[in-house]
């Protein structure tokens, strides 16, 4: 395995865009330099060309520099293909058997796009693919060494796919490396994740392949080589298209790029936000919405994927608070629009000799705010001597327009659209509030909910039946009952693998889990309203995770769904 270090590769990455982005510059100039020719040779001819004349001469002019320029374009991948190759190549000396399996696979299968969230819809599907790969039957605590070894790997995937760089065989390299490691205690398989890299390569080719971006600027060359026929507007014209392609994009951005974070101060800032700023309150909150619910897949969900359960709820609520973002929106533009006002009267750039210095000027003061596109300004600034003062004031003029059509564009968006587009996710940041350390209890799997960032001991409010986190009886399969709470201060005993399969006193937990603080109940009626979830879906749970269902005491079954909330209300202290 070739181990390719994150300094190594990201040396890789910048070089590769350093290439590109030289080779592009260079096109740019040979570029220039026709345009200004073919000017030259217009300006000379005696008869005022129309419109439609310089129009075709520059078509004529453009077609022949493209086809004399010879552009090698990028080269595209199929990233199914390499990375089949690459997994091959590593899997080769894994025995017989293996390789007849691998011989057998002639292509990495392709993942629906069905779902939402297209990431679990691949994990499901990465699942799938390797237990098809690998043992026929799949134990339950396969499952789950395969959901922390897809969650690695997403960490992973995810981190590189949102850099602006072309797909390298690296990555997949790098994410074979993170399967090995974690497969070495384990016996594990193989893994696909070519939908995202392909989606990555892609993304970068439209954006980086010379062919594609000069296309792309060719309209802004016509305009300015149109423009400089048109002695009266032209200051006024280079304004407008300066509004249109480089401001309006830009703004648009920055939207993309700070809703999620002005969402998230603003949701904290309200005073019925208390379920996002308090680790209990949420449980409480989240724990009250589920059962009203009435449906077992939210709490399988709570106990297999928490993280994806508590965001889900934590959409619904973003979702009912603002019904739309359109006012939030319209602020960060405004706020925008408002700067750049205030750039364009600075002294300082309107005493620059040139329209080039003067938006170089421009640039740079806004660069935190932002990303305004570098090919787009030199081709709207290409060969002018227009004042610099008359054409600050004429992008002032334009300027209101341009406000104007981003607002109302921002008002016929749907929430829906807007929300996946942004660059931070709203959902993802109020959950980190929220998760605390991310643990969960050894034997139900309840989320830790102590305070401090820097906690000693893991706690959680309320602790339920073990099998709700799946414990069952390794004999008899069938799903344990017992709730920690009560289970630590009586004489049962547990194994699993931390104790290497030896019974251990439930008492003496703190052996194998010195950091977990789990309190004896301190009423019988704490644990109510999980012996009541665990009494409705017995049968759903134990089918799901591959149990028996648990032998319930009779008197649960006198709980209803009304004591179960009160006990949750009691036990939180919210009456
Ligand atoms: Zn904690
Ligand atoms: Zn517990």
């Amino acid at each position: 395995m070739i181990a390719i270090s994150t300094a190594e590769e990201a040396i890789v990455i910048q070089k590769e865009k350093h290439k590109i982005q030289c080779l592009k510059d260079s096109y740019i100039k040979i570029i220039e330099t026709n345009v200004s020719n073919l000017r030259e040779d217009c300006r000379k001819n005696q008869q005022q060309l129309t419109e439609m004349e310089l129009n075709h001469a520059f078509e004529m002019m453009w077609t022949n520099t493209i086809s004399e320029l010879h552009i090698t374009p990028l080269k595209t991948y199929d990233i199914a293909e390499n990375m089949l190759y690459i997994i091959t190549e590593d899997m080769k000396n894994r025995g017989s058997s293996v390789n007849q399996k691998l011989k057998k696979i002639k292509s990495l299968p392709k993942s629906e796009r069905v779902e939402k969230n297209s990431w679990r819809a691949f994990a499901v599907y990465a699942v799938k693919f390797i237990q098809g790969f690998g043992a026929p039957k799949v134990t339950a605590k396969d499952d789950i060494f395969f959901n922390s070894v897809l969650d690695e790997c997403s960490k992973y995937v995810k981190k590189q796919i949102r850099q602006d760089a072309d797909y390298n065989d690296a990555y997949c390299r790098e994410l074979l490396k993170i399967i090995n490691n974690m497969c070495e205690q384990n016996d594990g398989k193989g893994l696909h994740v070519v939908e995202h890299f392909q989606y990555m390569h892609d993304k970068f080719f439209k954006k980086n392949d010379p062919h594609h971006r000069l296309t792309a600027l060719k309209p802004a060359y016509l305009a300015t080589f149109i423009n400089t026929f048109q002695e009266k507007d032209e200051s006024f014209n280079r304004a407008k298209r300066f509004c249109e392609s480089c401001i309006k994009p830009a703004v648009a951005d920055q939207i993309k790029r700070i809703l999620g974070i002005k969402i998230v101060d603003d949701v904290l800032s309200k005073c019925d936000s208390q379920a996002l700023k308090d680790r209990t309150f949420f449980q409480y909150t989240l724990l009250s919405y589920l059962i009203q619910e009435k449906n077992v897949q939210v709490y399988i969900e709570y106990s297999q994927n928490y993280e994806q359960c508590a965001k889900t709820w934590i959409q619904k609520y973003i979702a009912n608070t603002y019904g739309n973002f359109h006012s939030l929106q319209l602020q960060i533009a405004s706020d925008a629009f408002q700067r750049i006002r205030e750039v364009l009267t600075d002294p300082e750039i309107l005493a620059c000799g040139s329209v080039s210095d003067f938006l170089g000027k421009f640039c740079t003061k806004l660069e935190e705010e932002l990303a305004l596109n570098q090919d787009e300004i030199k081709a709207i600034v290409f060969q002018t001597t227009v004042p610099i003062k008359e054409f600050a004031s004429n992008i002032c003029k334009s300027l209101n327009d341009t406000e104007e059509e981003l607002k109302s564009e921002i008002k016929h968006k749907d929430d829906e659209s807007v929300l996946c587009k942004l660059t931070i996710k709203p959902e993802d940041e109020l959950f980190k509030k929220v998760i605390g350390c991310g643990k969960q209890c050894p034997f139900c799997k309840v989320p830790c909910e102590a305070g401090a960032s820097n906690h000693k001991k893991y706690f959680a409010t309320i602790h339920r039946p073990q099998g709700l986190g799946r414990y069952r009886n390794s004999e008899t399969k069938i799903l344990v009952h017992e709730i920690c709470s009560t289970s630590v201060v009586s004489n049962a005993h547990f194994r699993n693998s931390d104790t290497k399969d030896k019974y251990h006193p439930y008492r003496d937990y703190c052996t194998y889990y010195p950091d977990w603080a789990i309190q004896p109940d301190p009423s019988i009626d704490a644990s109510d309203y999980w012996k009541f979830i665990l009494k409705e879906f017995n049968k759903e749970f134990a089918q799901v995770y591959k149990a028996k269902p648990a032998e319930i005491p009779d008197i649960w079954q006198e709980i209803t769904e009304e004591q179960a909330i009160e006990s949750l209300k009691k036990i939180f202290n919210m009456q």
